[in-house]
């Protein structure tokens, strides 16, 4: 049978999967998890030890069409101000918890437009941050910025604080992908935010692309990624575009009989995928390309990459504090989301308490599935010495289930005695085969295609 074929088969071209960077996936949280469980898992972090931050920021000057992201637009400054304030008394009731000496191995500020805030709000956000728990010695700090939403004061503002690594949102190049998705950002301007940040001695640089956007075709995707390249990202995250106007009111804007079908998605990843691969970039996991010094492909060649709600990391913290509203946290006992709507997470936090509106608390064989999901979708593979080690006594049953994926997926995966690894004609499955250890129901849950 011909690839496309067996690949289409086997759920490609059809199948809504979860992009698991989470296990439970959020849609299967409830609001018997509460803020009482997000205060005692905090206390529990010891005494001395690492965490990440995650600082959410949901508004925007623009609002993109093809964007999903809870964000809400603003023309002034005064709710982000007034959100500021709410955020930076979640960061001190934060401080009150958690244990002393923890420090932030990584910290992430994202949205929405985390570059909206101006150079002072920038200080006084960091500085609330430092006052609780201090950036590691060898930590991370990663900003997402907008280039239409950067200037050269924002920028040192930024490094100031302590910024390592910038993420930048470019899409695609192409005027008339950009018209339909309704961002436009000339190559000038991206190129400009990045020198701009180069300039700050920020030395380490992100960049969003999508594939599967209307109007694309591999001329006009072979074009962006080679702009693309001529800016030397360290880092680009190659994200499949989720047309789900249901869920993302502003996507109706964007017309579907432009949207690409679901096999020219395929053509399309592996066109962007081949340039990179030219380029000496490394692929990592299922999305992301790094160059071969960046800290990612050293941890994907180490074995030590791992995944959770920014993608791909290789960060060793087992605790990520989201903060802000509809943040998420992850906890070694379960998962905790704030309160998604702006004026209810405020009002928790006025009342002096975390805003979380639900969450998961691990139970059954959550820890186990979670680790071969995170597996195959870091390393294509599932070792069972990695899995036996981490779950003593659970090497019949994973080989069972192994063995089970095995049937499903036939020459798509390998299974030995070892494990089971994907091979490379497979890897486009990975999301669906991840699927396959996936014990939730999964009806309603509205996830995106498997391409
Ligand atoms: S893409 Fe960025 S700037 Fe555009 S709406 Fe989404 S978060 Fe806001």
């Amino acid at each position: 049978m011909h690839m496309t074929s067996k690949l289409a088969k086997l759920g490609l071209f059809d199948a809504m999967v979860p992009r698991y960077t989470s296990y439970p996936t959020a849609p299967q949280f409830k609001p018997t998890t509460g803020s009482e469980h997000m205060q005692e898992w905090v206390q529990a972090v010891p005494p001395g030890s690492q965490i990440s931050l995650y600082l959410h920021i949901p508004f925007c000057r623009r609002l993109c069409w093809f964007c999903a992201c809870r964000t809400q637009g603003t023309q002034t400054l005064s709710p982000v101000a007034s959100y500021l304030q709410t955020l930076i008394q979640e960061i001190e009731m934060l401080g009150r918890w958690l244990p002393e000496g923890v420090t932030l191995s990584r910290m992430h500020w994202g949205g929405g437009t985390p570059t909206l805030l101006s150079p002072g709000m920038i200080g006084e956000l960091s500085d609330a941050v430092v006052a609780i728990a201090p950036l590691a010695r060898t930590a991370e700090f990663s900003v997402e910025i907008d280039p239409n939403e950067i200037d050269a004061a924002r920028v040192d503002a930024l490094a100031r604080a302590g910024m390592t690594r910038a993420s930048i949102g470019v899409q695609d190049f192409d005027p008339e992908v950009q018209n339909t998705i309704g961002r436009i950002q000339g190559f000038e301007i991206t190129r400009d935010a990045a020198e701009m940040l180069r300039g700050a001695s920020i030395t380490s640089l992100n960049a969003d692309i999508l594939f599967g956007l209307p109007h694309q075709d591999e001329a006009r995707i072979a074009g962006s990624v080679q702009k693309l390249l001529t800016l030397n990202p360290d880092r680009v995250a190659l994200y499949g575009y989720a047309h789900v106007p249901w869920m993302a009111r502003r996507q109706s804007m964007i017309p579907s009989d432009a949207l690409p079908a679901p096999e020219k998605r395929l053509k399309l990843f592996d066109t962007a995928r081949r340039l990179f691969d030219w380029d000496g970039y490394t692929q990592i996991g299922i999305d992301h390309f790094a160059a071969p010094h960046d800290t990612l492909a050293i941890a994907a060649r180490a074995g030590r990459l791992r995944r959770n709600f920014q993608g791909y990391t290789d960060d060793p913290a087992d605790v990520l504090i989201g903060l802000g509203a509809s943040a998420i946290s992850r906890f070694p006992q379960g998962y905790t989301q704030n309160a998604p709507a702006t004026s209810a997470y405020a009002k928790a936090i006025q009342q002096g308490h975390f805003s979380t509106a639900r969450g998961h608390v691990f139970a059954g064989d959550d820890l186990l599935r979670a680790r071969i999901i995170e597996a195959l979708m870091c390393d294509f593979e599932v070792s069972l010495i990695d899995i036996t080690a981490r779950f003593p006594g659970s090497g019949a049953r994973v080989t069972a289930l192994l063995r089970e994926a095995a049937e499903r997926f036939d020459d798509m995966v390998q299974i030995s005695e070892t494990g089971l690894r994907i091979r490379p004609e497979g890897e486009p499955l990975t999301r669906i085969i991840a699927r396959h250890f996936d014990a939730y129901d999964m009806s309603g849950a509205g996830h995106a295609s498997a391409i």
